[in-house]
């Protein structure tokens, strides 16, 4: 009996590190005319999107672990700051003929990546590629300065097959993405003293009104608040880990 004891424990302890995996990359997966759009929480702002054969990375910096994941077609960076913008990362996420797309500001250290601005398109494979502002209001680091300057970084609007997926970037609850419209997915960032509160995110949420909304780079918001103020307004609110521990 014993050794089939261990071998049930055995067993049993491997579906539990497989669940554990796999909670803290819970894949999303979203419908689109061109067929599905996977998306993987990788860490804080970093994340991969996969459809029709293509992989893109976005943001990929440190300490997000991109080990198992598949090396990107594209790489979208939304600014100038170490938890964005890691050249290291870039260069261990490319393949021959990756492509990067980056605000102006982040190109002059990522010199490969071709420049896309506030309010530019672009279309890559079969993706078009729209580039939003993200900045803050009223926060930064002294008196008249911003964490954020207002055409810096980039928000983005990623469309495939007709779905559109929303990237806020780091950003407080601005008059340009309270106006967006027909949004299915939206990545909402929120976290003191970088970006916005949980409030103010759910408000700028509202005001839009995406069909989906996932909150990501919220280290240290209290989520629950942000959760509890979308009840009844028919957007659904996927909370999910993206800041996993340390796998050993
Ligand atoms: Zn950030």
């Amino acid at each position: 009996m014993k050794p089939i004891l261990s071998i049930i424990t055995c067993a049993a302890m491997l579906l539990f590190a497989v669940a554990a995996q796999a909670q803290t990359q819970p894949v999303q997966t979203f419908k689109s005319s061109a067929g599905p759009i996977k998306i993987t929480p990788v860490y804080h702002a970093s994340m991969v999107i996969e459809a029709g054969g293509k992989v893109i990375a976005v943001d990929p910096a440190k300490p997000a672990v991109f080990t198992g994941l598949p090396h990107a077609d594209l790489i979208l960076i939304t600014d100038i700051h170490a938890d964005h913008m890691d050249p290291a990362l870039i260069a261990s996420v490319s393949k021959a003929g990756t492509e990067i797309i980056a605000p102006p500001a982040v190109v002059k250290t990522v010199t490969t990546a071709s420049p896309l601005s506030n309010g530019e398109k672009k279309t890559w494979s079969d993706w078009t590629i729209e580039a939003i502002p993200m900045y803050n209001l009223t926060r930064g680091p002294e008196a008249g300065k911003f964490y954020h300057d207002k055409g810096r970084g980039n928000g983005y609007i990623l469309t495939y097959g007709g779905t559109r997926i929303y990237l806020s970037g780091d950003t407080e609850n601005i008059p340009e993405m309270r106006a967006l419209k027909n949004i299915d997915v939206a990545f909402i960032c929120m976290n003191l003293p970088y970006t916005m509160t949980p409030e103010e995110a759910a408000s700028a949420v509202k005001a839009f009104h995406p069909k989906v909304v996932i909150p990501y780079h919220y280290r240290g918001s209290d989520l629950s608040i942000f959760k509890k103020a979308l009840e009844g307004t028919g957007i659904e609110v996927r909370l999910l880990d993206w800041y996993p521990k340390p796998q050993s």
